[in-house]
């Protein structure tokens, strides 16, 4: 058997259950349909139903709500050390069923094995590293004063709700479930509707490492209705969100009247900057590498490329002559770096913007057009030639797309990058370091990376400026976000009280 052949057998014996049975919710650690009945996901490659998915509704959400509510006050209790137990033993089990978990993601999403693969992983890695941080979560500070002693510490803010969106689903939650149950919360999980596979996955890893009942709660759904109530749920006491920044200012909205406290990682449309000092062999495999690989269908994409007017024409036609080499096939093939789109929704906003890149005046150097006539497969696009204020250089299309823009100085290319709504990430790629230095200093964006792609380290702060979020995720800034900080003076002597009325 081909390798393809190998993983579609492997497939199919993983999805026979949700064939059977459908995707359930899990809340208080039970099966449960949805109370609206079912919605259906289709698998990108070739638009066939993978399971009918329980759709749930308000009543669905209150019984998950209810359930993290229950459950909190003795998992907030648990010892760290324990919690940290648990946890590992999460991350264990991803560990053992990665492959599954891998399979399945690429099924629903269309996202290549080669890069789902090490997400799997990845999601273990998340469930590790804040393991090992649930012991010392609480620890405060000592802050005395010559009359009283101050003594700080951390309380678990509560039961919380956890949106995902359909992009490497399993990796995302993860990021976001791991230090939640590690603070001590209680989680409400609303996963993408065109992505839910791997959130059952993770919702049943999660139980069988003994995670108890009502800690993790999985409510699938659609956003407008499951989503939407449980923003507005008054137990639920935060959501920590990814998505697209319209959604954020919808879910700010729906929590306002209950106070919800938010965590919002939003959209990007990120510059990567080439200097002509720059090392442009390793340049131009980071620029390729950050904007076609996960499909284009990532938040940290380079999706603006800002190029040195002395070195354009040269950098373009190296770039031209390696995304046209760009293989796009099956997500489970382990050859193929592309694979179809999520959804023909998705496919038709990001091909829409093929037909806007014409209209704006750009230049196509590069794909823009439809892969067979099955599935949302695209080729590797790249416009050449626009200008600050095209719409392609504007919004986020979240695809295999890739707009280039030229730059004459230092100040014309920080200009060009500040010049969006977003701010998410950066790149530059310069060897003199005073002004990687300076630009990055007042580039606008939450996380830059000089002479380099993005390069994780689960310790440093991840998030966006301007409309691409508000806080950060990653080491203690993840506890911030999802426990209390509590404040506690202790006189210690016979300090002066005003004596009123004496
Ligand atoms: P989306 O905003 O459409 O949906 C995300 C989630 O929100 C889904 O689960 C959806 O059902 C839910 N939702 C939709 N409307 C809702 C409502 N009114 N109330 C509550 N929930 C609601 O985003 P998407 O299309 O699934 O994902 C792509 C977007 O996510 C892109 O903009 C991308 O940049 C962003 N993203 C950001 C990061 C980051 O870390 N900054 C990471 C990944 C993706």
């Amino acid at each position: 058997m081909s390798d393809l052949a190998t993983q579609l057998a492997k497939l199919d014996g993983h999805l026979a259950r949700f064939r059977d049975k459908g995707i359930l919710n899990l809340i208080d650690g039970q099966d449960v349909p949805g109370a609206g009945g079912v919605f259906e996901t289709n698998s990108p490659v070739d638009e066939s139903l993978i399971a009918p998915v329980a759709r749930g509704t308000a009543a669905d959400i209150d019984r998950a709500a209810k359930a993290a509510k229950a459950a909190f006050p003795a998992w907030a209790a648990m010892p760290g050390d324990q919690r940290k137990a648990i946890l590992h033993r999460i991350a264990d089990l991803i560990e053992a069923r990665a492959e599954e978990i891998a399979l399945c993601e690429c099924w629903d999403t269309g996202q290549a094995w080669r890069f789902m693969s090490k997400a799997a992983l990845r999601g273990a890695e998340n469930f590790r590293f804040f393991a090992d941080l649930a012991p010392s979560a609480r620890d405060g500070q000592s802050l005395p004063t010559r009359d009283h002693l101050n003594v700080t510490t951390r309380k678990p803010i509560g039961p919380v709700g956890v949106i995902t969106p359909w992009n490497t689903p399993f990796m995302l939650s993860t990021w976001k479930i791991a230090p939640a149950l590690a603070a001590g919360c209680t989680v409400v999980h609303k996963p993408a509707e065109f992505s839910p596979l791997s959130a059952r996955l993770l919702a049943e890893i999660c139980h069988e490492a003994g995670l108890p009942p009502g800690v993790l709660n999985l409510v699938n759904g659609l956003g407008e209705e499951a989503g939407k109530a449980l923003t507005e749920h008054p137990d639920i006491k935060a959501i920590a969100f990814v998505g697209e920044s319209r959604t954020g200012s919808m879910i700010m909205r729906q929590g306002a009247e209950t106070l919800k406290r938010v965590h919002f990682e939003l959209g990007g449309k990120n510059p990567v900057v080439v200097f002509d000092d720059a090392d442009l062999e390793r340049a131009l495999d980071a620029v390729i590498f950050m904007i076609y690989s996960l499909n284009g269908e990532r938040c940290t994409s380079s999706s603006r490329l800002l190029v040195q007017d002395t070195i354009a024409e040269k950098f373009h036609a190296m770039l031209v002559s390696r995304v046209n080499n760009i293989k796009v096939g099956h997500p489970l093939d382990p050859a193929t770096e592309i694979g179809p789109l999520i959804h023909k929704t998705h496919f038709d906003k990001v091909t829409s913007y093929v037909e806007i890149g014409h209209q704006d005046g750009a230049s196509l150097a590069a794909g823009g057009n439809r892969v067979g006539d099955k599935g949302w497969f695209i080729r590797p696009t790249l416009f050449t030639n626009a200008r600050s204020d095209m719409r392609i250089a504007q919004e986020e299309v979240f695809g295999p797309f890739l707009t280039s823009l030229t730059f004459k100085d230092e100040s014309e290319a920080l200009a060009i990058a500040n010049s969006t709504a977003y701010g998410l990430t950066g790149y530059i790629w310069t060897n003199d370091l005073t002004r990687a230095m300076r630009f990055s200093d007042a580039l606008e964006a939450g996380m830059i990376w000089v002479n380099s792609e993005n390069v994780r380290h689960l310790p440093t702060p991840f998030g966006g400026v301007k409309a691409s979020g508000i806080g950060r995720d990653g080491g203690d800034w993840s506890f911030e976000f999802y426990m209390e900080q509590k404040n506690t003076a202790f006189a210690l002597g016979q300090h002066k009280i005003q004596r009123l009325g004496a």
